[in-house]
């Protein structure tokens, strides 16, 4: 398989690194101290980001995005992800790829909005009751003349403190099992719409993840986004791309950074008389990291590569989730332990990153969930070489 980037793929990477660099990360410690992103720099943030093209890059260009590839996507999202999520948001957009199913008018009410920048959404699947089980949700939408009334709740919803609208799974045919979930496309000012709590996370400082109430909010016909009852598969169908973008690659990208600050690190610290980088215990951390920092990249690359040739990798980036997320968990273990205690302190950024880095193995299913996924897909082809076709 050659996976060598074209020129073209190396000056998009640079670029980005670059935009990274000099505009995302000197922001990270201003939301560390007062616990959010203030406004006027989100605001400023997005328009550098629209003004330099890399605003939706993901989505393509017939709606007004950047129009990239699958694996284009991951090399820009791997730049993005040594940033902290809040500014990845506000860079790159929450643009879900399941927006591209709107019909017309749906296109231009939300998805072209969003394209812009104009109006921002986040996606809200999760309840109390239904996390892993997302066929569990209890929130309900009935028929009411043309349209419907939606009630129930939702929980952990990135980013809905900032969001104007919400893509919201609720059941439309309570026999229909996963068949019987459908999408609504939910804006935030209607009424009986509440965003309650902001839950307080043990990372991610900055990003809001919300409570929301629905009390039987009016939605028109409109609102439904895609056929009655294909919630599931649209989640399922189109999920597993934004899963490889926004957590594979995202890892891969934070792990590099903490690569390089180990390395640096290393170099520059001495004790008995010589740099720390020079102890073997050390160099085995470093050559680790780079070892498995590698092999999630290829996971991420292969996975991406079919997508771009019209298959459905959906174990291979169940594969890329597990390795890639326990990757970066173990990197950001090693770099807190190269940095000794000043690892353990919140005056370098190797803390907080050790604590964002938590999440991976969780959001968008957990580590236990795609091993599920992993495991059933072999019992079903029965291959030893796993993913070669
Ligand atoms: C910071 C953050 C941001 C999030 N953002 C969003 C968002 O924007 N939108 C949204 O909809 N959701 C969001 N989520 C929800 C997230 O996707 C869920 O937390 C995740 O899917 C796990 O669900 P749960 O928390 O209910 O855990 P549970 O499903 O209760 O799982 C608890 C434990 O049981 C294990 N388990 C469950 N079922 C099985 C099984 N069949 N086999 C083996 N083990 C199993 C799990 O792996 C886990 O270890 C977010 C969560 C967090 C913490």
């Amino acid at each position: 398989m050659d996976l060598n980037l074209t020129s073209e793929q190396v000056m998009l990477v640079d670029t980005v690194r670059k935009f990274v660099e000099r505009e995302l990360l000197p922001l990270e410690e201003g939301i560390e101290e007062k616990g959010y992103l203030e406004p006027e720099l989100a605001r400023a943030l997005f328009e550098k980001s629209r003004d330099n093209g890399m605003y939706a890059m993901n989505i393509p260009e017939e709606f007004g995005g950047g129009g990239l590839s699958a694996l284009d996507t991951m090399l820009v999202e791997e730049q993005f992800g040594h940033a902290k999520d809040i500014l990845i948001r506000r860079a790159f957009g929450n643009v879900y790829e399941v927006l591209l199913g709107a019909n017309a008018v749906q296109r231009d009410r939300w998805l072209l909005p969003t394209v812009q920048g104009e109006r921002t959404c986040s996606i809200a699947i999760t309840e109390p009751g239904a996390g892993s089980d997302a066929a569990a949700i209890r929130s309900r939408a009935t028929r009411r003349g043309d349209g419907w009334v939606l009630s129930g709740s939702k929980h952990f919803i990135s980013d809905g403190e900032f969001s104007d609208f919400f893509i919201v799974s609720a059941v439309t045919d309570p026999d229909a099992g996963s068949r019987g979930i459908s999408l609504f496309l939910v804006d935030k000012d209607l009424p009986g719409l509440v965003v309650g709590r902001n839950q307080k996370m043990m990372g991610l400082t900055g990003t809001s993840h919300v409570e929301l109430h629905f009390d039987e909010v009016p939605l028109d016909a409109d609102c439904l986004l895609g056929a009655e009852g294909s919630g599931f598969g649209q989640v399922l169908k189109t999920l597993g791309r934004v899963r490889l973008a926004q957590v594979c690659a995202r890892a891969v990208g934070k792990a590099t950074r903490l690569l390089n600050m180990m390395v640096s690190y290393a170099n520059d610290r001495e004790q008995f008389g010589q740099a720390i980088g020079g102890f073997q215990m050390i160099q085995q951390m470093l050559a680790d990291s780079a070892i498995e920092i590698n092999a999630a990249r290829w996971l991420v690359w292969d996975a991406a590569r079919d997508i771009d040739n019209g298959k459905d990798p959906r174990e291979k980036i169940s594969m890329a989730k597990v390795y890639a997320s326990e990757m970066l968990g173990r990197v950001a273990d090693r770099a807190v332990q190269v940095h000794g205690g000043m690892g353990y302190c919140a005056d370098l950024p190797v803390e907080r990153l050790y604590r964002d880095a938590r999440i991976f193995r969780i959001f968008d299913g957990t580590s236990e969930i795609h091993r599920s996924v992993i495991a059933r897909s072999l019992g079903r082809h029965g291959e030893v070489l796993y993913g070669t076709a």
